[in-house]
């Protein structure tokens, strides 16, 4: 059947690299590869329609954010109020550059750009063809970074910090704000990358008769990590959305394990240094991450001293030990399927939590800008909340820059069956 050799049904798995046939999915049904599950295809009702509903609101909701002040405090007749754009202002005035730099970047920076890229790409625009690819891919890299929603837990949880002080109060953008976090998360959620990709540019011819339930590797041919179009092997550019690739990626394991040693080297002074200082009535005093905890856990607030607990302490060092061990299983010689299985799940999980570990560096953003009462009580950053959120951008990094594949990689071929889960 030579219907069934169309390009656009064969898709070799990001994760696994098994090459698939997609099968037809009705709408609000996915296809997930039948050896390690990820979800290869989703199926949406309205596939361009609801991206740019989603995205349009975000946007309106955004700039609502930016108006109105955010969050205000009263301390002993002492009144503070601070809008979103005052955050990074008071990091710049307190010589926090960089902090402030990437405070716009992952909080305000990506997300907006994300939500103005889907609403133009899915619109009936007529965009000049370099412009769209430029800007698919750079949507498709910048997913991962935008962390609205990690800046509102952390809000969340100076509110917490604070209510012992004072009088914590909302101003008129937090709702806003919290109504951005969840439509731009929507709007990520329903934007479908092959979905994205076939607007820009067609898919290129397969270069041979592609085989199910072998790695692409073994029949000489590779995914775009871009696109998603399958190329030959030895194809270096993507003829449609240009990315450069190679079958596996180049020096993978090298850049990782660089990149986890810098973390852990951070990491060590990250943990000692004081990530704020606090001054209350004249007595300034230090802080570090595991004293923070301390100090919410002794006030009683169990729950939140669990949450900076984990998403400090815990999830940075497990993270670094995960990356370590796939680097190291990489090398090994078990040719288990489970253990590639189990492999696989350390990797989902580590790609997801990481960003969450940002949590801390965003309470301290908003403790230094909310809490200037001068002798009365103020709270600055200090050199230990930089180097923490340096920790999780280089595992951030290190993760990206391993090839999960390479897991994969021992398992020896065997027909899987072609079983596809349907359902949302
Ligand atoms: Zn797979
Ligand atoms: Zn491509």
């Amino acid at each position: 059947m030579c219907s069934s050799h169309h390009a656009h049904q064969w898709i070799l798995c990001p994760q696994c690299d098994l090459m698939t046939q997609l099968p037809v999915l009705l709408p609000g049904s996915k296809a997930s590869c039948p050896r390690c599950h990820t979800t290869l295809h989703s199926s949406w009702v309205e596939p361009l329609r609801r991206p740019a509903g989603y995205a349009l609101a975000a946007l309106f909701m955004l700039l609502l954010a930016n108006l109105f002040p955010f969050v205000n405090m009263r301390v002993a007749g002492l009144s503070s109020e601070i809008s979103m754009m005052q955050i990074p202002q008071v990091m710049v005035s307190e010589d926090y550059s960089s902090l402030a730099t990437l405070f716009m970047l992952f909080v305000q920076g990506v997300p907006a750009f994300c939500m103005i890229a889907i609403l133009l790409l899915v619109s009936p625009l007529k965009l000049p063809l370099p412009l769209k690819r430029g800007m698919t891919r750079i949507l498709m890299q910048l997913r991962s970074w935008g962390m609205a929603e990690i800046f509102l837990a952390g809000v969340l949880v100076s509110f917490v910090k604070l209510m012992a002080y004072g009088d914590i109060g909302i101003g008129s953008s937090f709702i806003p704000w919290c109504l951005f976090c969840v439509l731009q998360l929507r709007a990520f959620q329903c934007i479908e990358r092959r979905v994205l990709w076939q607007r820009v540019a067609p898919l290129p011819a397969l270069p041979a008769r592609p085989v199910a339930g072998i790695s692409g590797l073994r029949q000489g041919m590779r995914s775009c990590s871009c696109c998603t179009a399958v190329l030959a092997s030895d194809r270096l550019v993507c003829p449609r959305c240009g990315s450069h690739g190679h079958a596996r990626r180049k020096h993978s394991l090298q850049w990782t394990l660089a990149l986890l040693l810098t973390s852990i080297l951070l990491y060590i002074p990250a943990n000692l240094m004081p990530i704020m200082i606090t001054e209350a009535l004249g007595n300034k005093m230090g802080s570090t991450i595991m004293a923070g905890v301390i100090l919410l856990w002794s006030d009683g607030s169990y729950p939140v001293a669990l949450v900076i607990f984990i998403a400090s302490i815990m999830v940075p060092s497990l993270k670094m030990l995960a990356i370590g061990w796939l680097c190291w299983d990489v090398k090994g010689d078990s040719r288990h399927h489970h253990d590639s299985e189990r492999m696989h799940k350390i990797y989902e999980m580590v790609e997801f939590v990481g960003r969450w570990s940002m949590i801390d560096v965003f309470v301290i953003a908003v403790l230094s800008a909310l809490v200037r009462m001068g002798r009365l009580m103020s709270i600055y950053p200090a050199t230990g909340a930089l180097l923490f959120a340096m920790v999780v951008i280089l595992t951030m990094f290190a993760a990206i820059t391993f090839d999960p594949r390479l897991t994969w990689d021992r398992v020896k071929d065997k027909s899987t069956e072609e079983s596809f889960s349907d359902g949302q």
